[in-house]
């Protein structure tokens, strides 16, 4: 049985619909918040604060030390999200996974929000054929989700003439996200409706942030405001990792290149965001055009697969081998 914000000593219901107001849905956001905050935020003193986030801490295990039995007990629970092409989930070890983030970054038109379309399918098939039972969020910033695409991949799953769109519509959340802060934002809301869904028959399985830089890029520019953008992307990132660890999820995001001005050699582009983007990121992918439908997936970071390199197309159907 999960605890929920009431549970905690000293919060009443009273107390429970402040926090909940202020952005403090789960255990979690009080463990890591400044007793200040909180007593701010719930309007009650200091010491009560201190008690509740003590509290919220000792129940969540957050900034504890962990022994290496428990790590591996959860990662355990890491489900492998398939993306209809073999080549592809071999690259990634077995396919997408819970409780990671895997960047896709490449130009436009490389293929990511289909790739984006296609796992929000996928995501609500049943484990035995490639899927988490789940249902998805999406952070849509381009306005680029597009219902007909994914009706179009519901009729290329297998079985496909007989299943309805729309009830895989029914299990994608989007949102349009306007600006960063409203980007930043809308992890909170998603965070609470996933706890809502927790227990439901179709939990939130996979959050996908398409694009994850978009408006970070277009907001900030300049020198004097990067310090401010990487902050702020830095939050970002840290959220979402911490709902895929919260709720068992995958955590999918997008990413643009930019023009590398000092590449003599290799490849002249570079993904958005810098180290802050590169380094939480656990899996990223960079997407390439190559002729036609046909797409170049290279691995260029994980902490236990080797590099390497993946050809998959993008069909009126989905993504194939
Ligand atoms: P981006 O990386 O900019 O997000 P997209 O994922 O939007 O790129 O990829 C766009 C490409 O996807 C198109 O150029 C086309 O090759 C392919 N595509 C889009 N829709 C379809 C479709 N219905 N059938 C087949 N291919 C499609
Ligand atoms: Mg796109």
């Amino acid at each position: 049985e999960r605890m929920t914000i009431e549970d905690l000593p000293g919060v009443g219901p009273a107390t429970a619909d402040k926090l909940k107001e202020a952005g403090y849905t789960s255990i979690e956001a009080i463990a890591v918040a400044s007793p200040s905050e909180l007593a701010a935020a719930a309007e009650v003193g200091e010491n009560t604060a201190s008690k509740i986030v003590a509290a919220a801490k000792k129940c969540s295990n957050i900034g504890g030390f962990e022994t290496g039995d428990t790590v591996f007990e959860r990662r355990k629970q890491v489900g492998k999200l398939k993306t209809g092409s073999n080549a592809l989930d071999e690259l990634l070890g077995g396919g997408v996974e819970t409780q990671s983030i895997t960047e896709f970054y490449g130009e436009f038109g490389s293929g990511k929000t289909q790739v984006a379309h296609q796992l929000a399918v996928k995501v609500q098939l049943p484990p035995e054929e490639g899927g988490l039972g789940g249902s998805v969020i999406m952070i849509d910033t381009e306005n680029t989700f597009r219902p007909e695409r994914i009706a179009q991949m519901v009729k290329g799953l297998k079985g496909g003439e007989d299943l309805d769109p729309e009830e895989f519509l029914k299990n994608i959340h989007v949102a349009r996200a306007y600006n960063s802060n409203h980007q930043i934002l809308l992890v909170e809301s998603a965070s609470e409706l996933a706890e809502k869904m927790r227990d439901s028959d179709r939990p939130v399985k996979l959050i996908i942030v398409d694009s994850l830089t978009a408006h970070f890029r277009s907001e900030y520019v300049g020198r004097g405001t990067l310090a401010d953008r990487q902050q702020k992307l830095n939050k970002h990132m840290h959220d979402l990792m911490r709902f895929g660890d919260i709720n068992n999820a995958a955590i999918v995001v997008t990413n643009q290149v930019q023009a590398k001005p000092d590449a003599f050699f290799g490849d002249p582009t570079r993904p958005i965001g810098g180290h802050i983007v590169g380094h939480t990121a656990t899996f990223r992918l960079y997407l390439r055009k190559s002729k036609g439908e046909k797409r170049i997936a290279r691995l260029v970071d994980s902490p236990n697969l080797p590099e390497g390199e993946a050809i998959f197309s993008v069909t009126t159907e989905g993504l194939r081998d």
